[in-house]
């Protein structure tokens, strides 16, 4: 039996896949390759280039293999482009999830560990952030998400297909290894920008507000290294397997960091300047975003281990150092 992998030419679902073979486990992986890279698949897994609202390739992939459970982190993820280009995000995230649990519930597969985002909960009311609290998302991205879970829901209540769905705070850092790490095109996220800064690739890094009601005036985020991320996922998996009961977890290291602190951590693992420019607030960012990851640790017995922002920026800049053009040579990686 395996469990499939999809998006897992991305980088989450890169590391998911490399930590499952780790354990010993058979790995299917299907990607579009929109977004992932045919480099980040592990060699031993079993790849399938496809994208999931084609049901008749989806089809295809489950007759042929025999897939014991699902771990689903096939979605576009950019905030911004998913305000100025929703209906892109409903139709690829929303309904190529339709057509994952209609292929699921014809093949009788009954587990799916979910990849979803804090991009659920909005504008919170108080931090840290539980999962009881309500969600409101600011973004198109967030709602897709939230949707997401809500078709996870009721595909349970008709079919019994069981889902643990995880709501990441903000995912950085590398495999140790440095064989596989953070590679988008274009290049959004915090730590990548700031890592290219320190590499000469870019001249600068903006940072979005320093007007913010915190301590030093930029965004407070709850980093969490991909490697303790993934963890959470086996552990989910087990569960799901165990005869745990559907449920939605948070996944962050219940420490905020600003954009300010960050950059100073990246100067003293680098040794580099890394020069910064102010700029505007960017659309639907929330001023603090804390996990409260406390029902992930109890239920699932989640242990993160890797919680120092010192070390999330030391694996991420191994990474960057040993590829600094990603995963595509002599291309223009901003
Ligand atoms: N950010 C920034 N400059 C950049 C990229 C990001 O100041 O070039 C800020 C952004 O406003 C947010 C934080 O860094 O407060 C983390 O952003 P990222 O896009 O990495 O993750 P998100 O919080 O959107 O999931």
């Amino acid at each position: 039996m395996s469990v499939l992998v999809l998006g897992g030419a991305g980088y989450i679902g890169s590391h998911a896949v490399y930590q499952l073979i780790d354990q010993g486990e058979n790995v299917v992986v299907i990607d579009s390759l929109e977004t992932g890279h045919k480099q980040a698949v592990h060699p031993n897994a079993t790849f399938y280039e496809g994208d999931i609202r084609n049901i008749d390739f989806l089809r295809g992939v489950f007759q042929k293999e025999s897939i014991a459970s699902v771990v689903h982190f096939a979605a576009n993820s950019l905030v911004g482009e998913s305000m100025e280009d929703p209906l892109k995000y409903f139709d690829n995230n929303v309904y190529g999830t339709q057509v994952l649990l209609r292929v699921m519930v014809e093949h009788d597969v009954k587990s799916i560990v979910f990849s979803s985002t804090a991009a659920t909960y909005g504008e919170p009311e108080a931090v840290p952030i539980t999962e009881t609290m309500p969600t409101n998302p600011a973004n198109a991205y967030g709602e897709t998400k939230l949707t997401m879970e809500k078709l996870m829901k009721w595909t349970e209540q008709a079919h019994g297909i069981k889902y643990v769905s995880l709501r990441y705070f903000n995912v950085a850092g590398a495999r140790e290894t440095g064989e596989i790490g953070e590679d988008h095109r274009p290049e959004t996220h915090l730590v990548p920008i700031i890592l290219q800064a320190a590499l000469g690739q870019r001249s600068h890094i903006t940072i979005f507000g320093e007007d913010y009601d915190t301590a030093d005036g930029t965004c407070v985020r709850d980093y969490v290294h991909v490697e303790d991320l993934i963890q959470a996922h086996l552990l989910a998996l087990d569960y799901l397997n165990g005869g745990g009961k559907s449920d939605i977890f948070n996944l962050g290291s219940n420490q905020g960091f600003s954009v300010k602190e960050m950059i100073d951590t990246a100067r003293q693992v680098t040794g580099k300047e890394i020069p910064v420019m102010p700029g505007d607030r960017r659309a639907g960012d929330p001023s603090v975003l804390i996990a409260s990851s406390e029902k992930a640790k109890n239920i699932l017995g989640w242990q993160p281990a890797r919680t120092s922002i010192t070390k999330i920026m030391e694996d991420a800049w191994h990474w960057h150092v040993a590829r600094p053009n990603g995963y595509v040579e002599g291309a223009d990686n901003k």
